[in-house]
């Protein structure tokens, strides 16, 4: 299916709400039976008809056709938020005493989820670095149930080959599931690559101006069934019929603002390239990334996010640089119009920061849809008063 007819018009039902170009915000809870055999059918397969809105309701079934197909995958489930998605999808892959292998540092509410809850029911999580593929070999016990990707990661970038843990997961009877956040489908197709569920967070880029939260599960219509008719109503995680009519309309533009962001990210790190307060830079399709060769391979873009170490003698220095920004706002997400920056250290007690580390001394930032001038000419002034 062409991209611009996913966009435009896929799932879109015009002629039934007077040709209007923008669909109906249908907010209603609850929907009307005339027969008690209409309502019988439909206690009996609620994930094929409008029964009550935690399940379906059709401004949310348009973007949930329309995100499945830019997926390339059976279907999809839409949830209220990216953390949402990302609970059910590996809830509904594991039972009491069950290991799951990890890639390191997941999404902060994944890892919390490994660490605190699962525990609770003995489901174990081993963490690996993803690079190798031999990690995951080696890390694969007889009980392991699901691996968990995220790749490029959201902060250090490190990929993992997805061709290749898709057919070793697939050899051993296990489930994987990737955050698919960074490169959206639009820049790296995990379902094509073998990969069972494919989860993002519309938060970022599919909302595209940091006014709703989203998440997105897609995969087999068989795994999506299952879910909807456990976790996702359970769980009343669905997304409000307003929120997705938020992200339809984001979804509009979604391939214009990623090309718009990934020409004025590739300018904003030549500047910082170039400029003498920086050491390095990380962003998988730079030259200089170590796995360069595989982003090349597995995804056909970048994104707007990257992380720069700053040469700074203190913490000082480097919370100075941040407060300077005047117009790169300081702030986590990411995926918006606007530009952000993180600087590590802000997850670090001012006694702990460590000048030698060069961790401490990484600033991520995201390069929204200004004017790749006037971004860098913020930078350019904060690193001035930094001296
Ligand atoms: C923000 C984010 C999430 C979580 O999404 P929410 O919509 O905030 O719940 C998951 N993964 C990555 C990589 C993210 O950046």
């Amino acid at each position: 299916m062409d991209l611009s007819y996913i966009l435009n018009e896929f799932a879109e039902e015009r002629e039934n709400y007077f040709n209007a170009v923008s669909p109906p915000i249908m907010q209603t809870s609850n929907f009307v039976f005339n027969t008690v055999d209409e309502m019988r059918k439909a206690f009996a397969d609620e994930y094929s008809v409008f029964l009550y809105s935690r399940g379906k309701n059709p401004t949310t079934e348009i973007l949930r056709k329309k995100l499945a197909a830019l997926d390339g995958a059976e279907d999809c489930l839409v949830f209220n938020s990216g953390a949402a998605a990302i609970f059910a999808a590996v809830f509904a892959n594991v039972k009491s005493g069950d290991h799951i292998v990890s890639v390191n540092k997941p999404y902060t509410w994944a890892q919390r989820m490994f660490d605190v809850i699962l525990p609770r029911f003995g489901i174990t999580t081993t963490y690996i670095d993803g690079r190798a593929i031999e990690n995951f070999e080696r890390a694969i016990l007889p009980n392991t149930t699901v691996i968990y990707l995220e790749s490029p990661n959201s902060w250090d970038y490190a990929l993992q080959d997805l061709k290749a843990v898709a057919e070793l997961a697939k050899s051993e009877n296990i489930v994987t599931i990737i955050d698919n956040s960074y490169c959206t489908p639009i820049y790296q197709r995990p379902i094509e690559m073998g990969i069972d569920l494919s989860i993002q967070t519309a938060t970022k880029y599919i909302s595209g101006h940091s006014d709703t939260l989203g998440g997105v599960l897609s995969g087999s219509k068989k795994m999506m069934e299952r879910i909807f008719n456990s976790e996702f109503m359970t769980v009343g995680s669905g997304i409000q019929p307003f929120n997705a009519w938020l992200l339809i309309r984001g979804l509009r533009t979604l391939p214009a603002r990623l090309d718009r962001i990934t020409v004025s990210t590739t300018k904003v790190i030549d500047f910082l390239k170039k400029h003498p307060r920086v050491e390095s830079i990380l962003f998988p399709l730079d030259e200089t990334f170590p796995q360069y060769e595989l982003a090349k391979k597995q995804m056909s873009g970048g994104c707007g996010l990257l992380t720069f170490i700053i040469k700074a003698a203190n913490i000082q220095q480097i919370e100075k640089f941040c407060e300077d920004l005047q117009h790169i706002f300081m702030a986590v997400s990411w995926g918006g119009h606007e530009s952000l920056i993180i600087p590590k250290c802000s997850s670090l007690q001012p006694h702990e920061f460590d000048a030698v580390n060069p961790e401490h001394r990484m600033l991520r930032l995201y390069v929204g849809l200004e004017e790749p001038a006037y971004l860098i000419k913020d930078l350019e002034q904060a690193f001035e008063k930094m001296a």
